[in-house]
């Protein structure tokens, strides 16, 4: 992955907002911002992976950039052409070249159909493949996500959920696509099923030269597969680095919290100081004034309660950058002072 190539997709002032309507004649009274004003890039072959609290609006960024949601303003460039702009037959081919696997496998696969007819029908009515050769491509998907031939004549409750998972990946590969994303798709099984799910994403990205979004909520899977990850507050990218800058350097009070709690496989490296944030999330139909972590950051001053900062470099042509200009200012020994 090279961040000099252009990307693959490009996103740009993206928001989505829900209507929330009330009263008898049902009226809209307010709305939910549940997608604030995001910009980011995904390269060819990177793993980006994008992690927050649970309704800070990653799933919906998600759903977006699969177009199974329109944004309510910004844009969503694929290949450097914006989504609004292609045409029906376009978009049909879009759909095919990103794929999505999800975090439930259970509730996302037909328990009507087996698993020959869950993965025959999205190649047969996208011409992937001719009636004679799907069974044979079927068995090449389950021997690539590890699964045995005989898994095509049963059922999805047939199968544990590692496998159910395993079968939600071979179903977004039958569509040979460009793209994955992944939301949350280790987050609903046992440990020792998630890395192995985990390992076979990875295999799977350099066999096939995959891009992945992966959206988690946990920073240990997202810091195990990603090479850059951006961290999500209320409906913003708060801070986006690679991956092993943002644990290593975090400069976002949100990132810093974050990274504390992350499990530390090392035994030496155990006394490190948990940051444990104060308050709630707010709510994301009243985003608080100026920026948006003022209510729960330690390190806040006057200004940050009308001031709503961007994400900036935290040096100057930097790649690390992080929507805090005071602790962007403080970089150098003062991070503390507030603390
Ligand atoms: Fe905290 Fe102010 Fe930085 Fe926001 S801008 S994260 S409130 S210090």
């Amino acid at each position: 992955m090279s961040m000099d190539q252009e990307p693959l997709m490009e996103i740009r002032g993206l928001k989505k907002y829900y209507p929330i309507r009330n009263g008898i004649l049902p009226h809209t009274v307010g709305f939910i911002h549940a997608v604030d004003g995001v910009d980011f890039e995904i390269y060819p072959g990177e793993t980006l992976g994008l992690v927050g609290e649970s309704g800070c609006g990653k799933s919906t960024i998600g759903r977006q950039l699969v177009a199974l949601e329109k944004p309510t303003e910004g844009t969503i460039s694929y290949e450097g052409i914006p989504l609004e702009d292609r045409s029906a037959n376009g978009m049909k081919k879009i759909r095919t070249q990103i794929q999505m696997v999800f975090q439930d496998p259970y509730t996302s696969l037909n328990p009507r159909k087996r698993v020959y007819d869950l993965l025959a029908y999205p190649m047969l009515y996208h011409g992937i493949c001719s009636k004679r050769e799907v069974e044979a491509e079927i068995n090449r998907l389950l021997d690539m996500v590890g699964l045995p031939q005989s898994a095509k004549d049963r059922y999805p409750h047939e199968f544990s959920g590692g496998q159910r998972q395993r079968i939600g990946i071979a179903r977004a590969l039958s569509l040979q696509p460009k793209m994955i994303v992944c939301d949350e798709p280790v987050s609903a099984l046992d440990v020792s099923i998630q890395a192995q799910i985990l390992n076979l994403l990875r295999n799977l990205q350099k066999e096939l030269k995959l891009t992945y979004l992966f959206i988690g909520h946990g920073l240990d899977a997202v810091k195990y597969i990603s090479d850059r990850i951006a961290v999500m507050y209320l409906g913003r990218i708060v801070e986006i680095a690679e991956a092993g800058e943002l644990f290593d350097h975090p400069v976002h009070p949100y990132t810093k919290a974050l990274c504390s709690a992350a499990p530390i496989p090392d035994p030496e490296a155990r006394d490190r100081k948990r940051i444990i944030l104060q308050g709630e999330l707010p709510s994301n139909k009243d985003i608080p004034s100026g920026c948006r972590f003022h209510t729960r950051c330690p390190y806040a001053i006057d200004s940050c309660r009308t001031s709503d900062p961007a994400l900036q470099p935290i040096h100057p042509g930097s790649k690390h950058l992080a929507a805090c200009p005071v602790l962007i200012k403080g970089l150098g020994g003062k991070e503390e002072r507030n603390a």
